[in-house]
């Protein structure tokens, strides 16, 4: 308080109903205030000696302590908590989920969490270990730290392949890249094609004309960027001939399958998930105390350890298996976001542009079926691992 004093601060209460004692620069306030922090200090140290004290007795019991994910619980009474899944059966669907690159948000949506809720639960390792590792620490008594078993809820490989999935962000919502929203979704043409004059893109404009008629939808140029200012060379033109265009690429492809990338051979991710199941028998070794159960723990690892270290890698291979979809159905079936996928990935692999021929605008390719360009573009890349060979037209 003297240091305080010494730069020329006041100390003054900031607590209320106190504008009248103990809180000015007098002496009184300064002996007040001293106490009063005093006493502070004191049910701070109070409340440490008792919450160690509560927190020693879990540590004998080897109980549960420290926050659970969603769908746990414990229970049992104080000193004494038992944590366990309370529903396994969406716990193994949500790993399940995350496995399959289903995207947070849409899990979430199913079973009312937030992403980060469903990050916490896969993340949680008890739920393949089926240990817990509890901790505590202050700074009057230092660091306890024990374990706590549980029934585990999914196998390691499951559990690996999920917290795989989380570590390389690999989850579908990766489609989304932010951005303001927008109030009306534009048509999947929108900001496809460059400008033919600047290299800008082409948007959309069928808005309402002032007196509240619907505009015949033009293709206009709309600039680069974040200078969305047309070049004014490009005078636009009626957008309908071109969806139409590009459509029927897409449309008249019934016989296209779409084609799905897979792994044919190769087996690195087993060895993974055999270094997962050495993991959780590591964590079981250090929360088990009966001897048989010890041994018995002992002998696996050896096995486990002995399968790692004799481990052949075949190397992956992939290659593309059919989906059982052809273009046209996908295509049909698809919204707004995926008709701009397709048109996106045709736009890249066959360069499609939108030329002047003979006074007219058309939509043309520069990659040709010709002999010197063959190879360029036969397979359409969709993203996500799907393709599509290119369709005969
Ligand atoms: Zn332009």
């Amino acid at each position: 308080m003297l240091a305080i004093r010494e730069t020329g601060a006041e100390i003054v209460s900031l607590a209320p109903g106190e504008d009248n004692f103990g809180s000015g620069d007098d002496l009184g306030s300064w002996v007040t205030t001293l106490v009063k922090q005093n006493a502070n200090a004191e049910k701070s140290k109070t409340v440490k000696t008792q919450t160690f004290r509560g927190v020693s007795q879990i540590c004998e019991n080897r109980a549960h302590h420290g926050p659970l994910p969603k769908f746990w619980e414990t229970e049992g009474e104080r000193y004494r908590k038992q944590a366990y899944c309370a529903d396994p059966g969406k716990v193994a669907d949500i790993y399940e989920r995350v496995a399959k690159r289903e995207s947070l948000s849409s899990i979430g949506r199913i079973y009312d969490m937030y992403p980060k809720g469903i990050k916490h639960l896969i993340r949680f390792s008890p739920n393949h270990t089926g240990v817990e590792e509890c901790s505590y620490t202050d700074d009057i008594h230092g660091k306890l730290e024990w374990t706590h078993t549980v029934t585990p809820v999914v196998d390691s490989p499951l559990w690996w392949r999920a917290n795989k999935v989380l570590d390389a962000n690999l989850t579908d919502a990766r489609g989304n890249k932010g951005g303001r929203p927008v109030a009306k979704p534009a048509n999947w043409i929108s900001g496809i094609l460059d400008c033919p004059s600047c290299g800008g893109k082409l948007y959309v404009n069928d808005s309402l004309t002032p007196a509240g008629n619907p505009r015949t939808p033009k293709l206009r140029c709309s600039g680069t960027g974040k200078r969305r200012l047309s070049c004014g060379e490009f005078k636009g033109i009626d957008a309908q001939p071109v969806i139409d265009r590009i459509s029927r690429i897409f449309t008249s492809a019934t016989k296209t399958k779409i084609l799905a990338f897979q792994r044919v051979t190769g087996n690195a991710h087993e060895l993974e998930e055999l270094k997962a199941g050495l993991r959780k028998i590591q964590a079981r070794l250090s929360a088990t105390e009966d001897d048989d159960a010890l041994d018995a723990l002992v002998a696996e690892r050896k096995q486990v350890k002995a399968r790692i270290d004799g481990f052949e890698i075949v190397p992956d291979t992939f290659d593309y298996a059919p989906t059982g979809q052809t273009v046209a159905e996908r295509w049909n079936d698809g919204d707004d976001a995926e008709k701009r996928r397709f048109a996106r990935a045709i736009k890249n692999a066959w360069g499609m542009i939108l030329a002047e021929r003979g006074g007219e605008w058309v939509i043309t390719f520069m990659a040709d079926k010709s002999a010197e360009t063959r190879g360029a573009g036969d397979i359409v890349d969709l993203g996500d691992g799907l393709c599509f060979p290119r369709p005969a037209e």
